[in-house]
Formats: C-alpha cells, structure tokens, sequence
C-alpha cells in the first residue's frame, strides 16, 4: 500500500513526487514514457527561474535526479484506470494494479490533430509536431508551421536554424504567442506569414510530404505551396481517458480541482497542464505539484494514516 502514486513524470508529478517524498512518504511515481514529459520535446526554456536558457531534456534530467535521493519509486507504466473503493485506491497500468492511499493525477495534455486530408498518411514522413525530434532532418529544406500559440511561434524559430525557410500558417492576423517570442519571429528573415489561412490539405508523393494546399479564409481562394516538412502546433488536448469513471473533468476532459489541488474525490488530486487552468507552463506545473505534494501529507495526517 503507497501513501500516494503520482500518474505522469513531467515537472508536475516529478515535483508532486519530490515534496510527498520529503515529508517521508511512501511514494510510486509512474510514467509510460521518458521522465521529462513535455520538456523533453521543448528546444530551449528561457523562462524558467535560475536559467537564461536551458535545454528541455537537460532541465528534465535536473528536475529527475534528486528523486531517487528522497526514496521517490520510478517505474514505467501506462495508467489505464483509477478506481477509488471506500477505504483506498486502485492504480491500474496495463500489466500491474497498485492499491494507494492517495492519487496526484500529472498526465499533462498532448498536441491536437489538424484533421485534415493528408495528415496521418504523412505522419513522420514530413508531418511531425515535435521540431525537437525531427526539425534535424529538415537541413536547408522549405517547412511550414501552423497556428499562432507559443508552441507554433518558438518552434519556428527553432526550426530556422536547418531549414532554408519557414512559412507560418495562421488562421487569424494576430498571432496568440507571447510578446517577445513574436518580436524574435517578425525579425527572423527566414520566416514569412500566411494571416488568416488555414491548411486544406497535406500532398505528397505517397512517399514524403511534398507540398500543402491553403485556403485564405477572407477571400476563399486556394494556394498550392510547395514544401518537405508541416509542424503542426494547433494546441492541445487534456490526457484523463483513464479517469473518465471518477467524473472529476469538465465537457472538454479538464480536471477541476480547487486552489489546493483536491478533485471533488476525497484523496484524488490533479496538477499541471491536465488542469482547467489559465497558464500551462513549467512555473505553474512545478508550482502545483508543490501544492499537492504537500496537500497529501495534510490529508492523510487529517485522517491519521502518517
Ligand atoms: P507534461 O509535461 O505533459 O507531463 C505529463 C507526463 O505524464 C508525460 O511524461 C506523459 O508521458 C505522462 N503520462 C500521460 N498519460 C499517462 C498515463 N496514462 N500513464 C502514465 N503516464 C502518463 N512551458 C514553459 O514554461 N516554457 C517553455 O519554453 C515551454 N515550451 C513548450 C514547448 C512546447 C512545444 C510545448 C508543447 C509546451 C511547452 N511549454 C513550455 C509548456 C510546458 O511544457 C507544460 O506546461 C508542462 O510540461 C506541463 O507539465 P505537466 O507535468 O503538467 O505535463
Ligand atoms: P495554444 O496556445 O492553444 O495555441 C494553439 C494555436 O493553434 C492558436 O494560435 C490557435 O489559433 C491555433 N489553432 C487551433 N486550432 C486550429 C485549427 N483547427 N486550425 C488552425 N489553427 C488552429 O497551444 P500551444 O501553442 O501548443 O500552447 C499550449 C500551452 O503551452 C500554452 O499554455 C502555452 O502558453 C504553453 N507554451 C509555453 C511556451 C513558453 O512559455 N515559451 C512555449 C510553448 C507552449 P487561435 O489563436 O486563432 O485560437
């Protein structure tokens, strides 16, 4: 039996893990993937206390280390259902079930789909939402990027030092990016703007991406450009289908919680990016996770189980 299992290894559930732990709490942190969550697939973070600029998976490592030094347990796992009995919960991955006292719910959102004609059959033959991991095989090639958020803005400058050009794809004529990401973008003379556009359609050779069809939203014209890559940043979708039974999210799958990170679930808890939340960056996650580390020890203290 842990005192508490915390679903998602991002800066959320890595701090949530790392607070529960330092107050000698019997603690599980599980992850179906690499430690980091979204800043594994972040370039540069610029905007993180105690950093000019750090790379995404070096802040990662950082924030991982001293885990393990606190007595956090680390193991893989894909969290397929929560089930939360009278007396305790029941954690279930894919091949393992795990009985806690608490839940800290950390799995963060994942990008959204265009949906359009063209996408998934060139998935990873030209179509990527990481720069990251592919802008590298884009050296000296045309891209285009689409949206007009933080993600699409920064990763366009990103992608800037291997493509020869970036053309960004917006479907408004005003970008949604902070201030200063889109000043760097505007002076960036590799980048060119297509305002109120939106992608039709996604062409290929049914090998490689070879090109997109646009279509301006104000005159309903269409424009065939040419290009090897699309990096698609259209925003991003919350990941609790595994919790759907506890109806703890609102219509669109966000997890409500209140100031201290309690669910309407006495001992169910959720931070970060899966939030209904304002501001999904690593400040907030890291700061909510503190929050909920914290919070589980009150609870349990309050229901004399520490
Ligand atoms: P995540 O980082 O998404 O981590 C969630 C973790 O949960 C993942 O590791 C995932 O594998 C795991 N998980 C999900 N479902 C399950 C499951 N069923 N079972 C087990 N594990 C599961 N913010 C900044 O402050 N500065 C930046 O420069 C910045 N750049 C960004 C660039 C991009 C391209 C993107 C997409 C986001 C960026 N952000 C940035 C936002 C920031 O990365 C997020 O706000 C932050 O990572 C959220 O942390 P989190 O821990 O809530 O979720
Ligand atoms: P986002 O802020 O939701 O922006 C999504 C963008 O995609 C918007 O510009 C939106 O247009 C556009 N869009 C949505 N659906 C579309 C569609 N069907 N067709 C065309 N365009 C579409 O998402 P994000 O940029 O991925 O950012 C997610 C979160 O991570 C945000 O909270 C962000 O602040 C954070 N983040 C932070 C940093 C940083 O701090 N440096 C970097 C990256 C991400 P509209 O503008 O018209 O709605």
């Amino acid at each position: 039996m842990y005192d508490v299992i915390v679903i998602g290894a991002g800066p959320a559930g890595m701090t949530a893990a790392l607070y529960a732990a330092r107050t000698n709490l019997k603690v599980l942190l599980l992850e179906q993937g690499a430690p980091g969550g979204q800043m594994n697939n972040t370039a540069i973070i610029e905007n993180y206390p105690g950093f000019f600029s750090i790379k995404g998976p070096e802040l990662a490592n950082k924030m991982y280390a001293p885990l393990v030094n606190f007595g956090v347990e680390n193991r893989y796992g894909v969290v397929v259902e929560v089930k939360n009995l009278a007396k305790y919960k029941v954690v279930i991955t894919e091949d393992n079930e795990y009985q806690t006292k608490t839940v800290v719910i950390a799995t963060g959102a994942s990008h959204r789909l265009l949906g359009i004609r063209g996408e998934l059959d060139y998935g990873g033959l030209g179509v990527s939402y990481c720069a990251v991991c592919d802008g590298p095989f884009f050296r000296d090639k045309v891209l285009v990027v689409v949206g007009g958020g933080d993600s699409a803005i920064e990763e366009a400058v990103y992608l800037t030092r291997f493509a020869s050009k970036v053309m960004i794809v917006h479907r408004r004529e005003s970008l949604r990016a902070q201030k200063i990401i889109q000043e760097r973008a505007f002076a960036n003379p590799k980048i060119s703007f297509f305002w109120n556009c939106i992608v039709d359609e996604i062409e290929g050779d049914d090998h490689l991406v070879t090109g997109v069809r646009l279509k301006d939203i104000k005159t309903g014209k269409y424009m065939e450009i040419n290009c090897s890559g699309v990096f698609i940043y259209v925003g991003l979708y919350p990941m609790t289908a595994p919790f759907i039974n506890l109806k703890i999210m609102d219509d669109s799958g966000w997890i409500l919680t209140d100031e201290e990170m309690r669910t309407k679930i006495p001992g169910i808890f959720a931070i970060g990016d899966v939030r209904k939340k304002m501001l999904r960056q690593i400040t907030t996650s890291v700061g909510e996770g503190g929050i909920a580390g914290q919070q589980v020890y009150l609870y349990l203290q309050d229901k004399k189980e520490v």
